[in-house]
């Protein structure tokens, strides 16, 4: 990718996050130079440990208690990674997100990220102290960032990326039910229940 495009791509996630965020800042949810490195670090040093060279990181958000950001989501411009607190590490390409619902819950708040052409959801979970307002901000950041990704020529809609990922990790799985790359151990999606 050329330094101009990724240019052009981390300047409108700026705009994008800092027009949503500039009314108060969600505590967990960071754009590009404002995420803390030792959060950067747990995160690609785990659950996004998959990020390429290529690859790079516009948002991360943070969704542990005491704020290592091991669990939590990290987008960068080609793919969603997450992790859910004792679940599997997964991503998901930029290609295959529909969009992404806010769901508000003040026990259990989460994100639901809807994925083709398998109709799938997978579902992320939230801080309880992130709540419905800044948890409505931060999926707008994420709605507006995706499409613009989606319609620039550098999001990855494809197989060369995953095959690549997959080749690395050596077993990474696609979830039938929602899409996720599943790329940790298991016989059930963690994000939708379906039998891997
Ligand atoms: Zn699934």
């Amino acid at each position: 990718m050329s330094d101009t495009v990724s240019n052009e791509i981390t300047i409108k996630a700026a705009e994008i996050y800092n027009q949503e965020m500039a009314q108060g800042a969600a505590a967990r949810f960071f754009g590009l130079d404002l995420i803390p490195g030792k959060k950067l670090s747990n995160a690609l040093g785990g659950y996004a440990a998959m990020v390429e060279k290529d690859e790079y990181v516009l948002y991360l958000y943070d969704a542990t208690d005491l704020g290592s950001a091991k669990d939590g989501f990290l987008l960068t411009n080609k793919r969603l990674f997450f992790k859910n607190f004792l679940q599997g590490a997964f991503f998901i390409e930029i290609g295959k997100i529909l969009d992404i619902i806010h769901k508000p819950s003040i026990l259990s708040p989460s994100i639901a990220v809807r994925t083709e052409p398998e109709g799938g959801m997978i579902s992320i979970t939230l801080s309880t102290l992130t709540g419905e307002k800044d948890g409505k901000k931060l999926v707008n950041v994420l709605n507006k960032t995706i499409a613009f990704l989606k319609n620039s020529s550098t999001a990855s809609t494809g197989n060369t990326d995953q095959t690549l990922a997959q080749a690395q990790s050596g077993r990474a799985v696609v979830c039938k039910g929602c899409g996720a790359n599943y790329v940790t151990g298991s016989k059930i999606c963690d994000y939708c229940g379906a039998p891997l």
